[in-house]
């Protein structure tokens, strides 16, 4: 199985997961941790707690995949079967380790609780198992080797999984595929400019085959998402640089930020700069546009204040500029800050219209635009709130 690039697959495990109550947030954890160490995952597949079909999951996995990970089920109660099924999907049977048990006795200790007997399966592992201590759970993990895989089985609580990952896994994974490439992505966040314009823009680099590049829209913004795999980071670093230099270059001030840098956080870093305060007033937009500025905000008394309106029919563009002048003009009074910034979704018969206008105390200038918005409301108030966030950030730099 083991070829250049080692292949894994996770399985969730839990009836909470497969009947919608409980959503798979360890996969998506462990998906992109293992593509961190340069272990493609090639399938992430979630079953409930029945033994056999647990089984089933995890033959088929050790049938495809170098390592297939386990997430879920080690629990000390009878609807817990991660345990038996890699036993006997592995071939094997559970032993009883003591030293597991007394792990397990030890954390109870710590915790000033007496163990029941119920926990006492939590000390059985398939056999032949490499057992991994859980220091900050009772469910001990372990690592059964089959013929030229691995199976991995963690908890489902995601505190644990993710302290065993970090402290345990990644580790034992790292140093037992030490050939293993390095995966690394970097997402640039572009924002006025559609989808199509950005993929015919950069159309030859989606071809290319490292680094892999993709592209994610969302309401007015598009994010452009460069995945380079190589030997080592320097070199995984030099393919992404390269390719973001060039996207970069074609896509201009379009690029606002990369990774964790959203739109306001950047409007926000600029206001900051130049010493600016804002407040915003929205129509029709549930508050979006207060809500993204107050949690990017956070405490720095830049975002003094957003008022929210229901929304409101205009009759024409002439009055829907009035109106908006108007209102920017009443908010800026009101509090008496550097800018107000106003956003819009127009309701109309055939598609929404999105407006966004932007006061500057200091000249005492209004800016408006306005443009058409075929999808749902929704997505229409969202866009709305991305469109006065960029009108914000183009005027001010
Ligand atoms: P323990 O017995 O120590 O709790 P366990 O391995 O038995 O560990 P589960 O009983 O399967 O874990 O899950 C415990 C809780 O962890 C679930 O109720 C759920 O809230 C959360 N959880 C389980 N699996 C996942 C998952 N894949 N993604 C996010 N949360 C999960």
């Amino acid at each position: 199985m083991i070829a250049d690039q080692p292949v894994a697959e996770i399985i969730a495990v839990g009836s909470e997961i497969v009947s919608g109550f409980t959503v798979d947030t360890n996969s998506s954890h462990l998906a992109r941790t293992l593509s961190g160490v340069g272990i493609e995952v090639r399938f992430i597949s979630a079953v409930g707690d029945e033994e056999h079909l647990i089984a089933d999951a995890v033959q088929l996995g050790l049938s495809r995949s170098d390592v297939v990970l386990t997430t879920g089920g080690l629990g000390p109660t009878v609807d817990d079967k991660t345990r038996a099924a890699v036993a006997f999907a592995t071939g094997t049977s559970l032993v009883f380790r003591p030293e597991l048990l007394e792990q397990i006795k030890s954390r109870f200790g710590e915790w000033g609780r007496t163990m029941s007997n119920n926990n006492l399966q939590q000390a059985y592992t398939p056999e032949g198992s490499l057992a991994i201590e859980n220091p900050v759970g009772t469910a001990p993990s372990f690592i059964t080797t089959h013929k030229d895989s691995r199976v991995i089985c963690l908890p489902g609580v995601p505190r644990e999984m993710i302290y065993l990952l970090d402290h345990e896994v990644v580790p034992y994974l790292v140093s037992n595929f030490p050939f293993t490439n390095v995966i690394k992505s970097r997402v640039l966040h572009t924002v006025g400019i559609g989808e199509s314009v950005v993929d015919s823009e950069i159309s030859d680099l989606l071809s290319l085959e490292s680094p892999q590049i993709g592209l994610l829209a969302h309401s007015g913004v598009v994010d452009i998402k460069i995945t380079a795999t190589a030997s080592d980071e320097v070199r995984t670093n030099e393919l992404i640089v390269r390719v973001e230099g060039i996207v970069r270059d074609r896509l201009g001030d379009a690029v606002f930020g990369a990774d964790e840098e959203s739109l306001e956080l950047v409007v926000l870093n600029q206001l900051e700069a130049l010493g600016h305060t804002i407040a915003v007033v929205e129509i029709g937009t549930r508050g979006q546009l207060a809500e993204k500025l107050s949690i990017a905000d956070a405490g720095r008394g830049i975002f003094r204040a957003g008022v929210i309106h229901n929304s409101r029919s205009v009759t024409d563009d002439s009055e829907l500029n009035s109106y908006l002048e108007k209102t920017v003009m009443g908010c800026l009074h009101t509090y008496n800050t550097d800018l107000c910034a106003a956003s819009m979704v127009v309701k109309g018969e055939t598609g929404n219209k999105i407006a966004v206008a932007l006061l500057l105390a200091e000249t005492g200038d209004v800016l408006i635009e306005t443009r058409g918005h075929g999808g749902h409301v929704e997505s229409a108030r969202e866009w709305s709130a991305n469109l006065g966030l960029n009108l914000v950030r183009t005027t001010l730099s």
